[in-house]
């Protein structure tokens, strides 16, 4: 079995942040990835507020990100999920699709995704129609007919977006009121393009190579209604990826996401966790470099200082 000082799990601007430092603290350090590295800025056309970079592609930040900690010497397995991790004992055991690791310390950045509805035809129809993403995807439906499914923060930005591109903009929400910031609730109102059905939930997405319809029900009545659109974007909130770390033992909040105190450490001696999979109430990509960097220094100083053994 490969030893390592420190594996990562997750490539994103947590875990290549926590990389750059761990390498550069002389820590042997392997960073394991599912997808190809980068994480989820990739998915964002334009990132304007992170410091040094006026206006860059999130896809350009990514590959810059990855290729400084490539640089320094982190070594980093892409298209190898972690499937299983042993952090209880001082040895950290790290199993993926591939091979079994050992690891002295671990820091866990695996972000988080987007909720799905669980409704026949989303998962057929995803990239087909189907979007958790408006920044993404929404320049696709310019002049088109979209939908958009939420009624919190998201929903309605999301929603202000497509207004700004769709010709017409429905959003269904399961309630009667939205859960959202009372300026976004009133520009939605302004908009003369958007109209919202109450109470009401999609049952099915409908398309033959492209989504093109929706079954509507109302919650209240039960009745249900068709109604056309290109396009349907989910926008019913995150969900943090720590599965695998909460079945290893590592302490969750009520939402999923990994508790962590002011230096990065979870409830596990020599387990950390950085970035969106945590229950740091920003999630941003300097705030997921920052807690990379925070949880990369306490994880040398465990290795190198152990406090478990003083
Ligand atoms: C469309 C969009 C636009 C955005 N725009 C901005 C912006 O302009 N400015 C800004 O600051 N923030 C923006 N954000 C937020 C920002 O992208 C995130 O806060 C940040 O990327 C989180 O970094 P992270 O490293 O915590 O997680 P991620 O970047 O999500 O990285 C987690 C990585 O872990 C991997 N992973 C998950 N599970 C496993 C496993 N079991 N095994 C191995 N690997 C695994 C994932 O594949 C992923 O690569 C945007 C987000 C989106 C979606």
């Amino acid at each position: 079995m490969e030893n390592w000082d420190v594996i990562i799990i997750g490539a994103g601007a947590a875990g290549l942040s926590a990389g750059i430092y761990t390498v550069r603290s002389g820590l042997k350090t392997l960073i394991l990835e599912e997808k190809l590295p980068g994480g989820t800025i990739a998915d964002a056309p334009t990132v304007v507020n992170y410091p040094g970079f006026d206006e860059i592609s999130g896809g350009e930040l990514a590959e810059k990100m990855t290729m400084h900690a490539r640089k320094l010497g982190v070594t980093i397995h892409d298209l190898e999920p972690v499937t299983e991790m042993n952090l209880t004992d001082e040895k950290k055991i790290i199993t993926t699709s591939k091979a079994a690791y050992e690891a002295k310390a671990v820091i866990v950045s695996t972000g988080s995704h987007y909720k799905e509805i669980g409704v026949k035809g989303e998962k057929e129809f995803r990239g087909r129609g189907v979007s958790y993403c408006g920044v993404c995807d929404g320049p696709f439906f310019k002049g088109k007919k979209v939908l958009v499914i939420g009624g919190g923060n998201s929903a309605c930005i999301t929603t202000l977006y497509l207004a700004g591109l769709a010709a017409q903009v429905t959003v269904t929400h399961r309630r009667k009121a939205f859960r959202a910031e009372e300026s976004l609730v009133t520009d939605i109102a302004s908009k003369g393009n958007v109209n919202v059905l109450w109470n009401t939930e999609v049952q099915e997405i409908k398309g033959n190579k492209q989504v093109t319809q929706v079954t509507l029900v109302d919650n209240t009545t039960g009745k249900t209604s068709e109604l056309s659109v290109d396009a349907v974007f989910v926008q019913v909130g995150e969900a943090p990826n720590s599965q695998i770390a909460k079945a290893s033992g590592v302490e969750t909040d009520e939402h999923g996401y990994i508790k962590i105190d002011i230096l990065q450490k979870t409830n596990l001696a020599g387990v950390f966790a950085a970035g969106d999979v945590t229950n740091h109430p920003v999630k941003q990509v300097g705030t997921a470099a920052g807690q990379g960097i925070t949880a990369a220094l306490e994880a040398y100083s465990y290795i190198r200082r152990p406090y478990y053994k003083k």
